[in-house]
């Protein structure tokens, strides 16, 4: 088999289409990236040596709107990579309904690696060689896999400063002062949490308190984990890239969190204002941290991490994709023999994209909402998305992903029969 991520991303999208067909013109045009950007940075390192990064920017599809999605700093990233990224973008946007085509971005670097003022030179580089390539009404980007807000805030300067004008909507995810939106920061998680809250029932999860692993910590991770824990659930493990923590009782994620801003190590705590007292817990490998019984498992760092080898070993009883891709094909079949409901990534963690998108019209307004309205319009495109998922699953039959793939090819084919197809063309000469 491939070991190609845009090949699995596309195996996905090929069994959609033998449950739901679509105009032949508009599978045609969902098959290959609109365009793609591949540029140099040069960078000047504090020690005054220079090193020239190799960075990325994929236009996938613009059908529904301008390209959109997120830029990645990460030694893996490759235009494989990114390519599948924005086929990914392409279909999130489509499941939730926002008018927008899916892009993404990225740079083949460790950022743990650099220092801080490095990572400022490379963001403003990055900016500047992409930047004729997006545009507010063209590719917009966001923060993906080690970017955040600081960072968008050095990329947005730079963008207004390239363009000779005050450019706000070239970027989300930026800082609040920067004219970023309420309620962005911890979107992608929240959106997780209320897709798995409106589907709970109608995937016969228990009522009452679930127990939940989180793998990743991260932004998204962290969120979900905090919303889950507040909302009376039982978080009993989360992980990082360099392991895990677990414990019966459960954690508290926001003091697990307070320790690792402070000692950079995941340990379980609890924490009263500043202080911190630490808990006995277990020390978890990754690995072993996704075969937890548990009934809401959550991936939240990288792609590829359930595969052939550890899906039959998967207990959970509902896995919520919050990283971008982490269920390979071969692995979605055994889950779903095992009937274990995968909650997609293009529907679990769109949150993040949706607030995105009302960042993008709060700047284009110039007027902004207040975190509750924020909130409850996101709930509102969760709910909405996830309720068509499930229904469409009673009359198909077929996994949540392939489903939520039927509702974004329902969007994304009327939008290519809108614009003029063959059969279009012959139905009325
Ligand atoms: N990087 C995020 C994602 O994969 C957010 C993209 C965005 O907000 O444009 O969905």
């Amino acid at each position: 088999m491939s070991d190609s991520i845009f090949d699995s991303a596309k195996a996905q999208l090929d069994k959609a289409l033998k449950y739901y067909s679509i105009d032949s013109e508009s599978e045609l045009r969902l098959q290959t990236p609109k365009a793609a950007l591949s540029v140099s940075i040069p960078v000047r390192m504090d020690d005054g040596s220079l090193r020239v990064f190799q960075g990325y920017r994929v236009r996938y599809n613009d059908l529904l709107g301008p390209a959109k999605g997120g830029i990645r700093f990460h030694p893996g990233v490759n235009i494989d990579e990114v390519k599948s990224l924005a086929f990914w973008m392409t279909f999130k946007c489509a499941v939730v309904g926002i008018p927008y085509g899916g892009g993404k971005g990225g740079v083949t670097v460790n950022p743990k690696e650099l220092s801080l003022l490095e990572i400022e030179r490379l963001s403003r580089g990055y900016m500047s060689a992409v930047a004729d390539f997006i545009g507010p009404n063209v590719d917009i980007p966001a923060p993906d896999v080690y970017t955040n807000s600081m960072i968008m805030g050095w990329m947005v300067d730079e963008y207004s400063k390239v363009s000779g004008e005050y450019t706000p909507s070239i970027i989300t995810g930026k800082p609040i002062a920067l004219g970023g939106s309420l309620g962005r920061e911890d979107a992608t998680g929240r959106g997780g949490y209320y897709a798995l809250e409106a589907m709970r029932d109608g995937l016969g999860l228990p009522k009452g308190k679930l127990t939940v692993a989180v793998q990743g910590f991260g932004n998204v991770g962290y969120h979900f984990a905090r919303l889950a824990a507040e909302a009376g659930h039982k978080v009993v493990a989360v992980s990082d890239s360099k392991g895990g923590i677990y414990t019966d009782d459960g954690l508290d994620p926001k003091s697990v969190h307070q320790v690792k801003e402070e000692s950079r190590e995941l340990k379980a705590a609890y924490c009263q204002g500043s202080v911190c007292e630490i808990r006995d817990f277990q020390s978890i490998s990754n690995e072993d941290l996704l075969e937890l019984d548990v009934d809401v498992l959550v991936p939240a760092a990288l792609e590829n991490v359930i595969t052939e080898k550890n899906a039959p070993k998967i207990r959970a009883k509902v896995v919520v994709e919050l990283a971008n891709g982490p269920t390979a094909p071969i692995a979605d079949e055994i889950l779903f023999e095992n009937k274990i409901h995968v909650i997609p990534d293009i529907l679990a963690n769109a949150g993040g994209v949706t607030v995105s998108y009302f960042e993008w019209v709060q700047n284009r307004m110039g007027l902004y909402w207040e975190e509750q309205e924020v909130h409850e319009r996101l709930k509102k495109k969760m709910d909405a998305a996830s309720f068509e998922v499930l229904e469409l699953s009673k009359e198909h039959g077929c996994d949540l992903r392939t489903c939520a793939y039927i509702a974004a090819l329902r969007r994304l084919n009327e939008a290519v029969k809108a614009k003029g197809t063959l059969r279009n063309f012959n139905s009325r000469r």
